[in-house]
């Protein structure tokens, strides 16, 4: 599932592209994608905006248009964007919906498992969008403090892993970035969010930057369907410290990696350095 590095490699790979584009030929062919708007509504409405920004929020992508108008693609567990720098598109059993630029280019919405969506937002709707859903701050920002988490775990008792899942500490932590952010900071993931200490909540906020930052520097993680706008796979899946690597040894003290259940999710971690009651 594409988590805030993969988003974000999709958007920085779009936004040079796609800004000052307009959308003159909008085809959305999956009827789940606008729900509940028809998808022939949303494709009407969506001919003729012009692009001024593409931005993340989350692992949202956020076209930003001249209208005040934004398009808010959530990619879910399989959705993914191609934009091939030349030539048309192939054929492609699981596109849901083209776009064609300006330019004569074509912008396609590939989803195996149907469960992305699209929200056409009127001007000014944006931030109550959000907060309807109560997502949280950005970690990669400079508003992501050791404070301000303390403050959005305090008094949970949710274990940590749950709770960098639900979005509200911090928005766009998937199963992978919050696994190999709670091995880096030493932390056991069924912990008690509430039950962090101040030392172990400053190493939690800089080893969740630290595996974002590794996240997007290898382009994100390619397990099965993931791909960047041109296609590629990212490299991160080659630098996971736990993720899937069940009895595979600890990269720091060599203890084979175990593997559990957090927040409803296969949880890997290191029983040796990340231990539930650190004596
Ligand atoms: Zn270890």
């Amino acid at each position: 599932m594409p988590e805030l590095p993969e988003v974000e490699t999709i958007r920085s790979r779009l936004a040079p592209r796609l800004e000052g584009r307009t959308m003159e030929r909008v085809e959305i062919v999956d009827t789940r994608l606008t729900r509940p708007e028809p998808p022939e509504a949303i494709a009407a409405e969506l001919e003729g905006e012009r692009i001024t920004a593409v931005r993340r929020r989350g692992k949202y992508l956020v076209f930003e248009f001249e209208s005040g108008r934004h398009l808010l693609v959530h990619l879910r567990m399989t959705g993914n964007v191609e934009h091939p720098a030349q030539g048309g598109l192939a054929a492609d059993p699981y596109r849901r919906a083209v776009v064609t630029l300006d330019d004569g280019s074509d912008v396609a919405y590939r989803d195996v498992r149907r469960f992305g969506t699209w929200a056409l937002l009127e001007p000014g709707e944006l931030e109550n969008y959000f907060a309807a859903r109560r997502l949280g701050g950005e970690p990669l920002e400079r508003g992501f403090t050791t404070r301000a988490l303390s403050h959005a775990l305090a008094g949970r008792r949710a274990p940590i892993k749950a709770a960098l899942l639900d979005q509200r500490a911090a928005a766009g932590i998937g199963n992978i970035y919050a696994d190999e952010a709670l091995w880096r900071a030493r932390i056991h993931p069924l912990r008690p969010a509430g039950s962090l200490g101040p030392d172990e909540i400053a190493r939690l906020r800089k080893a969740i930057r630290a595996a974002l930052e590794m996240g997007i520097a290898r382009q994100g993680a390619t397990l099965r369907d993931y791909r960047d706008p041109d296609g590629r796979r990212g490299t991160m899946q080659d630098e996971f410290k736990v993720y899937g690597r069940q009895d595979e040894p600890c990269p720091r003290c060599g203890t084979p990696i175990a593997k559990t259940r957090a927040g409803g999710r296969g949880t890997w971690y290191c029983p040796q350095c990340q231990q539930l009651d650190p004596g």
